[in-house]
């Protein structure tokens, strides 16, 4: 992969970090922080991979951004309506990406969460096979083992053995309508797991339509975290939605 000569540096944001989640990144995570730069900024000379590249706005946008919604794996005390009981350290935690693009959320989240839970597992999907090709690259680049890149339409591959409730949660961001998300997520979600939607804005109608979704796949809106971002003060919404843990069958002795 081509490295670039001149890698303008990312703004030290350390104390923004640790003001807005109480978590703030370790000297070896913003050196994998510049090194995404550098790789996302050689990319996009041969491929759209994103408009974001000016430093303090791919700062916010890519890095902020992406590892905000997790702020709440990665510091303590968790928040009392987020049972996180299934995300444990002793047993691997598998994550997926559903429409990655240049690997967003998905690096920033690996590089982040994968510090607190070592045997994170992140899978980037994307439908465009370019894409792929680039992240499958960056991983290679970046030496990260646990992390893998696959191509494909999630509404394609989610019933898939490979791919059907292997997973204890899915993000996504730029895709598609919220209602569409879910629909895109669940099949890929172990019974209990957990959806998290990045949206900018986000309506009482939206919200009114996710939920009548939500009732046919059995799935429940459980934490809409409101916020601001630190720089442009731009407002988002992070949805959680948790795939309801079904009851087993009864089965009845002859
Ligand atoms: N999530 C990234 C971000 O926030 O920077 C990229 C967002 S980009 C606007 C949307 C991406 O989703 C594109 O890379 C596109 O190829 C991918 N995509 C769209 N529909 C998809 C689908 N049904 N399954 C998988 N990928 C999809």
């Amino acid at each position: 992969m081509e490295i670039l000569q001149s890698i303008p540096p990312l703004p030290p944001s350390l104390e923004i970090w640790q003001q807005t989640m109480s978590w703030q990144p370790t000297p070896s995570q913003l050196d994998q922080f510049q090194q995404l730069y550098g790789l996302i900024l050689a990319g996009n000379r041969h491929m759209n991979l994103t408009r974001i590249t000016e430093p303090t706005e791919f700062w916010e946008k890519h890095l902020w951004d992406s590892i905000r919604p997790l702020a709440f794996g990665l510091s303590s005390p968790q928040p009392q309506d987020l049972p996180l009981q299934p995300w444990t350290t002793d047993r691997p935690l598998r994550g997926l990406d559903i429409g990655t693009g240049g690997g967003f959320p998905g690096f920033p989240v690996a590089f982040s969460l994968g510090a607190i839970y070592p045997q994170l597992e992140l899978t980037l999907l994307d439908s465009t096979q370019k894409k792929i090709l680039f992240l499958e690259e960056a991983i290679a680049t970046l030496k990260l083992p646990d992390i893998r890149a696959t191509v494909g339409r999630a509404e394609q591959i989610h019933h898939q053995p490979d791919y059907y409730q292997q997973y204890d949660f899915c993000l996504i961001r730029a895709v598609a309508n919220a209602e569409v998300c879910v629909q895109y997520a669940f099949p890929f979600l172990k019974p209990g797991g957990l959806v998290i939607l990045y949206r900018g804005r986000w309506t009482q109608d939206e919200e009114k339509i996710l939920n009548q979704t939500l009732r046919s796949l059995r799935g429940n809106l459980i934490w809409i975290d409101a916020f601001i971002t630190p720089l442009s003060q731009a407002t988002r919404h992070c949805i959680y939605v948790r795939k309801e843990c079904l009851p087993l069958p009864v089965t009845r002795s002859l």
